[in-house]
């Protein structure tokens, strides 16, 4: 099983999302804020980060490249989501290491796409390794 680790500081959209995973049979963890989240992907190496980006404590921008900086968590595919909709969001999410971007509110089945590429890198990433 897959696990998946959302990463949302609002609690609707954090329970909506996980349980949307949870249908489609992923293992979801989850974490509140940034620094949270870098704690949990250092421990439970997920297999693909779903990370918000105005997040307290710790950003999402500043969580993603502490992870990519680091080469326990370096390889786990990231896709920073936010309500920001601007080129300069997604810029500065692909600037600071995140795999991808989408925008909130999720769009499931686009973000499921998003989500498989970046999963099936990964599989052909730990065959070749
Ligand atoms: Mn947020």
């Amino acid at each position: 099983m897959l696990t998946i680790l959302v990463v949302e500081d609002n609690a609707l959209n954090r329970d909506m999302l996980s349980r949307r995973l949870q249908m489609e049979g992923y293992k979801v963890e989850t974490a509140i804020n940034g620094l949270q989240a870098i704690e949990t992907a250092r421990t439970l190496l997920p297999d693909l980060i779903l990370m918000d980006l105005d997040l307290p404590v710790i950003n999402g921008w500043e969580a993603t490249k502490t992870l990519k900086a680091d080469t326990v968590t370096l390889d786990i595919p990231v896709i920073a989501l936010t309500a920001h909709a601007f080129n300069e969001d997604r810029k500065q999410a692909i600037e600071a290491g995140c795999d991808d971007y989408d925008t909130k509110p999720v769009d499931f089945p686009r973000l499921q796409e998003k989500m498989q590429a970046l999963l099936e890198g990964e599989k052909l990433r730990a065959i070749t390794r």
